[in-house]
């Protein structure tokens, strides 16, 4: 697993940032520091991909360079998963996409729910690098949910799970669900509270991008 606040860099910014109750209020900077957050995790997950070389012609000789070898497909969880999705497209610009629609489902009295998937669109996914983002990992079904309804698009040469927060918990149940999956992560937070929101993590990811609902 790789932790982006282990070591400081601007990452902490950024997460710091999308964490603040004030800096909240202004939504085109929250959806902007969630792209900065998949531009870091592009970033470094492009340093296990494959590369080859290529002779480019500059205007004064020829250079050898390095261009990544794999097919990318980045797929997220709408509403929320946008912008961190965007931010990794940012980066692999080649890359195909996948989107799914996901919602909670009934709850019952202990307040668990089921992840209900209405709406899934991909491209063939086989021997690609498949990129899973959604920017929190509390529980993990949702993510557990996505990776088993995309096998239905082919089996990916290697997946990896992009979360800007993840709960203890989520990162345990990915791990023993997931054991074939790279998890990246900006932060790990130790509590989730009955409705399985991250605590303290940042509030509902996807209505402080875009706006309640109803
Ligand atoms: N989804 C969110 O938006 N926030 C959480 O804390 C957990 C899931």
């Amino acid at each position: 697993m790789f932790v982006l606040t282990e070591n400081n860099s601007l990452a902490n910014h950024f997460l710091s940032e999308l964490r603040d109750e004030n800096t909240q209020k202004d939504s085109m900077r929250f959806r902007r520091n969630l792209e900065r957050l998949g531009e870091v995790f592009a970033y470094e997950i492009s340093k296990t991909l494959s590369y080859q070389k290529k002779d480019v012609g500059t205007q004064l000789g020829i250079k050898q360079t390095y261009h990544i070898s794999q097919e990318v497909v980045l797929v997220t969880i709408l509403r929320a998963g946008l912008p961190l999705h965007q931010g990794l497209l940012n980066y692999f610009d080649k890359a195909e996409n996948a989107f799914i629609g996901a919602y909670r489902g009934k709850h019952d009295e202990k307040e668990a729910f089921e992840i209900e998937m209405d709406y899934i669109t991909s491209p063939d996914i086989h021997g690609k690098i498949l990129i899973i983002s959604d920017p929190m990992l509390a529980t993990g079904k949702s993510i557990e949910k996505a990776y088993h309804a995309m096998l239905r698009y082919g089996i990916p040469a290697k997946t990896h799970i992009v979360s800007a927060i993840a709960s203890q918990r989520g990162v345990r149940f990915i791990q023993a669900r997931l054991p074939q999956c790279r998890l990246w992560v900006g932060d790990i937070d130790t509590e989730m509270n009955s409705k399985s929101y991250i605590v303290p993590g940042l509030g509902d990811a996807g209505d402080l991008a875009f706006g309640g609902k109803v």
